[in-house]
């Protein structure tokens, strides 16, 4: 793979793995946070309840016990929480860690809360006990008020192993989807590099080919044009007779035409590139061009001494008239072209389950067999200087191939060194096609 392309990949691999992690870390903090909350909550009512309890069990006690007896059953009971019996008027009776039984609890609020509605609760920090305190407080039937207190410390000290459970968990799922999202960014971006490597070759492929183009054009171009010149020039500098005049001019005439029909295939090929294929309903019936063609390379062949015979049936092929001639053109001229005196060119034409097949078959020079899978790239001559004595531009059967695959047909060459050469084109027949709706 390219350096560049192995690069984006790389790149590709870690945003993917980052996004993963941090959509699974975003997704563990909030599930963990909720979690949590919701497990501290759940030990703090446990706790609630449980002095909930302790309250009722002290209230059914008070109303035959005195105040110390309660303070001492209730240290036997629950030592490590806290029981304050206070007035109504907020007089603090007695309680079990404080001696102090001065100061006035009227204005608690959990003391307050329970005067008015028989339970009251409050979390605040106690001075008496420098730690924050879950109060919870009832009315008795006595008509004092207990008031049963716990530090909310030990609440938190529960939590605490629940908290480094849930950081464990977190750890370890964050290592198993940092090993899952190398995986899947892995497993993703390996298309993706592909498709990218296949589009970095085929844009080589596209620029090598594109420059090779401009080379040969500019090549073909000035050769021509350098023909003239030199014409031109010793014209110009009155070297030449006046009898030799009419013979540089037609000279001159040549290379012109030459430089015409090359600059006729080359805009034949980029049309082709830029225009699509078929119009739908497009039909021509391949006998009658190849009739019409045969008639006019009559003459040329006929001037070479080359017998160009057609035969065949009436089939409709798929194609608009103008391009099928362009084949037929380019495929015939070739064979009177690349023939010897006395040789035949044959043209058929038949059709053959939803195909028009097109045969050009000469007993000319032939093909060798290392140029045969070459003869249609563009400029591509087995003979460079046949081919221009001959004004051929070495783009006919590039156009051809070209037409041809346009409108999904097949082309297959089979030529012997010597003996000669057939090609056979299949378009596809006219309505064989799918259903136009
Ligand atoms: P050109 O303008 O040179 O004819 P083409 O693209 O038509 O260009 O053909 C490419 C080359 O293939 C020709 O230069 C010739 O060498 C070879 N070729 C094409 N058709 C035949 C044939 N029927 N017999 C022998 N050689 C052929």
């Amino acid at each position: 793979m390219t350096r560049a392309v192995l690069e984006d990949g790389r790149r590709l691999r870690r945003r993917l793995t980052a996004a993963i992690i941090a959509t699974v870390a975003v997704a563990l903090l909030i599930s963990n946070t909720v979690g949590l909350y919701l497990y501290r909550e759940r030990e703090v009512a446990a706790a609630r309840q449980n002095l909930v309890e302790l309250l009722n069990l002290m209230d059914a006690q008070s109303y035959y016990t005195d105040a110390e007896e309660l303070l001492g059953q209730f240290h036997t009971a629950a030592p490590d929480k806290r029981l304050t019996l206070i007035t109504a008027e907020g007089q603090v009776l007695g309680d079990t860690d404080v001696e102090d039984l001065e100061t006035n609890h009227a204005d608690r609020p959990e003391v307050v809360a329970a005067m008015e509605d028989g339970w009251g609760e409050a979390t605040r920090h106690s001075e008496t006990t420098g730690q924050t305190m879950l109060y919870v407080a009832k009315i008795f039937t006595d008509g004092n008020v207990g008031r049963v207190s716990m530090p909310l410390s030990s609440v938190n000290a529960l939590v605490v192993p629940g908290i480094l459970g849930f950081l464990a968990a977190a750890a370890a799922a964050l290592i198993l989807s940092w090993l899952l999202a190398r995986r899947v960014a892995g497993q993703t971006a390996k298309p993706v590099e592909e498709a990218q490597e296949a589009v970095a070759q085929v844009d080589e492929t596209l620029q090598s080919a594109r420059s090779e183009f401009t080379a040969n054009v500019t090549h073909e171009l000035k050769t021509p044009l350098t023909s003239i010149k030199g014409f031109v020039e010793m014209m110009a500098s009155g070297l030449v007779r006046p009898e030799d005049q009419k013979g540089c001019i037609t000279m001159i005439s040549v290379e012109v035409d030459r430089l015409i029909s090359l600059i006729d295939d080359i805009l034949q090929l980029s049309e082709l590139e830029v225009v699509g294929a078929t119009r739908p309903g497009e039909q021509t019936d391949v006998m009658a061009v190849v009739r019409d063609v045969a008639e006019f390379l009559q003459p040329a062949a006929a001037k070479v001494q080359v017998e160009l015979t057609t035969g065949g049936l009436p089939c409709q092929a798929a194609i608009s008239a103008g391009r099928l001639r362009e084949v037929v053109l380019n495929l015939v001229e070739n064979a009177v072209k690349y023939n010897r005196p006395g040789g035949t060119v044959t043209v058929g034409a038949s059709c053959q389950e939803g195909w028009c097949i097109l045969t050009v078959a000469d007993t000319g020079i032939g093909i060798p067999e290392d140029s045969q899978g070459r003869v249609f790239e563009r400029f591509y001559r087995v003979d460079k200087g046949r081919s221009r004595a001959q004004g051929g531009t070495g783009l006919g059967l590039a156009i051809v191939k070209h037409i041809v695959a346009l409108y999904g047909g097949s082309i297959t060459l089979t030529s012997t060194l010597g003996e000669g050469t057939t090609i056979v084109v299949k378009l596809p027949a006219a309505g064989s096609g799918p259903e136009e709706t």
